[in-house]
């Protein structure tokens, strides 16, 4: 057996008995469930995805259910999963599989990159986790789990380059006897890895099913160099965090007063500036609407609300126009 083999055979195992029992995981979850764990795991972790998961499931089981759900209650169910932009791009991508694949998710990894939104590593995962397709699925733990056992890396980088994408098309376990059974599990065994022991900070190599055939422990564990080093992304200042304290006074579900949601902003250190940018840029990106206060008490003002909230007011006092483009 070659040493990739080897790895392949260990992995397997070692998943077999200690894999975490995650509802998208199991048998009977659908092709949908998979897809909708794949969006929101991407850059967030377990713990905080599956409530979510199991409330989206709950309310929209189907691609049609998605797409006929209005953007602002996908928004709110999405709560602070972050990066919210993913949610409308799932609604959009579960509206072409409607319009194009009599309301399913589509097998192949091809299909599956044409829906809007999909990317290569959502393409790839479905295809592999919910058809068995042994697709080559590279997210931020395999990859440094490859760059740790085959490269002899402490850390693969920041970016996925073409060397990497080589490597890991290179240990896929072959698909020819088996219909690729074990290139899925050697994909999701490798990923569990890389969350469960082979973690970023510290890796728990005693623990290790591959140990004694990882390259990097077998170099003596060197420290990573500043090329593959990746900095923490940062939060406390940043316009990512500014944009996620207006989506949450946003999914409150009222239309609120422009002035008021950016001077009520629970963020001192936010300028007025930066709180007006990050608005302009969740507007931009159709996360938020303005529109025009018709309230007697506030006429004329500029209000904020969550997609589709100023086409049906839930509130009868708090009547809302579209506003025109550009105003503040
Ligand atoms: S031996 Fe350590 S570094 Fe190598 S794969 Fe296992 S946990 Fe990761």
């Amino acid at each position: 057996m070659t040493e990739a083999g080897l790895v392949h055979e260990r992995l397997a195992d070692w998943y077999a008995h200690a894999a975490r029992d995650l509802p998208w995981r199991r048998a009977e979850c659908s092709p949908w469930g998979v897809m909708v764990s794949e969006v929101m795991l991407q850059q967030t972790p377990v713990a905080r995805v599956l409530p979510r998961w199991l409330e989206w499931m709950d309310r929209w089981p189907t691609p049609a259910a998605t797409a006929a759900a209005p953007a602002a209650e996908i928004l709110t169910v999405w709560d602070r999963l972050g990066y919210p932009r993913r949610a409308l791009r799932l609604q959009a991508a579960a509206a072409a599989m409607v319009e194009r694949h009599g309301g399913e998710v589509p097998t192949t990894a091809e299909e599956l990159r044409d829906l809007p939104g999909v990317g290569e590593y959502t393409a790839a995962a479905v295809a592999c986790f919910a058809f068995q397709r042994p697709e080559v699925v590279v997210d931020t733990n395999i990859r440094r789990v490859h760059a740790r056992v085959f490269s002899g890396k402490a850390l693969p980088g920041k970016t996925y380059t073409a060397a990497q994408r080589q490597l890991a098309r290179e240990v896929m376990p072959a698909t020819f006897d088996d219909d690729g059974a074990l290139a899925c599990t050697w994909n999701i065994a490798a990923m569990e890895l890389g969350a469960l022991i082979c973690t970023a900070r510290a890796p728990r190599c005693a623990s290790c099913p591959v140990a004694d055939l990882c390259a990097w422990r077998l170099a003596g564990s060197p420290p990573a160099t500043e090329e593959e080093k990746t900095r923490g992304q940062a939060w406390a200042g940043t316009d990512r965090q500014v944009r996620g304290a207006i989506m949450a006074a946003l999914r409150q579900g009222r239309p609120v007063l422009q002035w008021r949601l950016l001077d009520q902003l629970p963020l001192p250190e936010a300028t007025a500036q930066q709180r007006l940018r990050c608005l302009e840029s969740l507007v931009a990106d159709g996360l938020a609407v303005r529109g025009i206060s018709t309230d007697p008490e506030e006429p004329g003002e500029t209000v904020i609300a969550l997609p589709g909230l100023l086409d049906s007011p839930q509130d009868p006092s708090h009547q809302v126009l579209p506003a025109s483009p550009g105003a503040q």
